[in-house]
């Protein structure tokens, strides 16, 4: 008989994995509070599908990743009424403030095959003539008074490098609603707009999950993918004193400002990495610009204890932050009164790289930490995280001897001791969102 999966969460990640057990042969049920998928961290998603990460392994993972968006209609495999969410290639350009900047992340392009060109500032200039290509940093916060003041930088960005193949999904709720689609054709069930207040164990095992209003779901297995929510979860579960990397909600401001009239943002911008502004850009729909933050040291980080209070609405000082070190790089960037775009959570682990991985109480498995970079990798994560789940069910120890994942687009084999729970810190992570 096939054992039961229960996911806790029905985000892109949650609803990724379950495809992929349900294609496996497990009888899988996504529980979400929400009243339908996709509705979490998920929703608010900027959705960028770049590959510039700090490891080869997370630069692999983001390559294998691009490969489901690239190939959706086919992974998906059935047809959702609503919809198939598109892939906006529109490439990923990161500014190098030296010429050496961020030479490690050509190497893992070159490693892995990924395309790329070096942009000098004159190609930029022609393909974006909107910015201005002077170094604008360092950045302060936006209470120093020196925020206000021209930079004290002299010269100009060293180039930049362009990967053609990047781009971003639209809609990720729509994204995760065709997965659903895939789900259910493959007799995965949903139990949506109920909550999960207890993990149930029995004879040392996880056994099932509480819900709300008093009802039990057991289960032979039980998995993780609650976003923001991953650490209340764990600590449900009992299983935080087995992990050296913990996670917890990170409160985050992105903000959609129109385009410069004569430019087409929408349809000629390419999302741009500027980490001399500690920014990121990407195209937005009705030729706007989506700004997101680089994660400044000097910027104030809001941890949140609890991910279902906290404030959605926007602060001044982020807007200002946000807006105005932009209008360094797109002077003539019109800043509208009012604040628009979105305020979510972050799912973050200690390190901001994920954890995929099992945990001390068998049965249960937990796929959180995305950090703020993991939609992009969602049909590998599932992949990856139902072969983790295969293999532990059946007898692989996995702590001892980490699974070695074999990419399905890519001649890549990851090691998923990478994404322990009980790994040392990855010293070189960014601590960003850039992972
Ligand atoms: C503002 C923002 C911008 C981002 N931009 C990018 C980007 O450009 N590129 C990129 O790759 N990634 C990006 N990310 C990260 C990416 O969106 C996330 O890594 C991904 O969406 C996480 O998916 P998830 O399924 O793990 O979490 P979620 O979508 O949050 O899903 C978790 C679900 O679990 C449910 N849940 C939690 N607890 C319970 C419970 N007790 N009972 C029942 N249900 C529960 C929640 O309701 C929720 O629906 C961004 C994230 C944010 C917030």
């Amino acid at each position: 008989m096939s054992k039961t999966v229960v996911i806790i969460g029905a985000g892109v990640i949650g609803c990724a994995i379950a495809l992929q057990l349900s294609r496996k042969g497990y009888k899988t049920i996504n529980i979400d509070k929400n009243p339908e998928v996709g509705y979490g961290s998920t929703s608010n998603s900027c959705a960028v599908v770049r590959f510039s990460y700090s490891s080869l392994a997370t630069t692999a993972l983001a390559f294998e990743g691009y490969h489901y968006w690239k190939n959706w209609t086919d992974f998906l495999g059935v047809k959702d009424e609503r919809g198939v969410a598109k892939y906006h290639q529109c490439g990923h350009l990161m500014l190098k403030h030296s010429p050496d900047d961020r030479a490690h992340v050509v190497e893992f392009y070159e490693a892995l095959g990924i395309p790329y060109e070096e942009w000098d500032n004159a190609t930029i200039s022609n393909r974006l003539p909107l910015f201005n290509l002077n170094l604008c940093g360092p950045v302060v916060p936006v209470d120093d008074p020196e925020f206000w003041e021209e930079s004290s930088s002299e010269g100009e960005i060293a180039g930049g490098i362009f990967v053609p193949i990047a781009g971003y999904i639209g809609d990720p709720s729509l994204a995760t609603h065709n997965l659903r689609c895939a789900i259910e054709a493959a007799g995965g069930e949903f139990r949506l707009g109920r909550r999960v207040l207890g993990i149930n164990r029995k004879d040392g095992r996880v056994s099932g999950v509480a819900l709300d209003a008093d009802e039990e779901i057991a289960a032979d297995i039980v998995v993780n993918a609650a976003g923001p929510y991953s650490g209340k979860i764990n600590e449900m579960a009992g299983v935080l004193d087995g992990m050296a990397i913990k996670t917890k909600a990170l409160r985050r401001e992105v903000h959609h400002l129109p385009s410069p009239p004569d430019f087409d943002f929408e349809h000629k911008g390419v999302m741009t990495s500027d980490d001399d502004l500690y920014l990121y850009f990407r195209p937005e729909t009705g030729n706007k610009v989506t700004i997101g933050s680089g994660d400044p040291p000097c910027d104030p980080q809001v941890w949140v204890d609890d991910p279902d209070d906290f404030d959605r609405g926007f602060t001044e000082s982020q807007w200002k932050a946000q807006v105005y070190r932009a209008a360094r790089r797109i002077p003539e960037l019109p800043i509208p009164n009012n604040a628009s775009g979105v305020v979510d959570l972050y799912d973050v682990s200690d390190d901001w790289i994920p954890i995929y991985d099992r945990s001390d109480l068998p049965g249960f498995y937990m796929a959180v930490g995305t950090s703020g970079h993991q939609f992009k990798n969602a049909g590998a994560v599932g992949d990856l995280m139902a072969e983790l789940v295969d293999a532990c069910e059946n007898g692989l120890d996995h702590d001892q001897t980490p699974l070695q994942y074999e990419c399905s687009h890519i001649d890549q084999t990851i090691d998923m001791g990478v994404f322990s729970r009980r790994r040392k810190i990855h010293r070189e992570s960014s601590f960003s969102v850039r992972g």
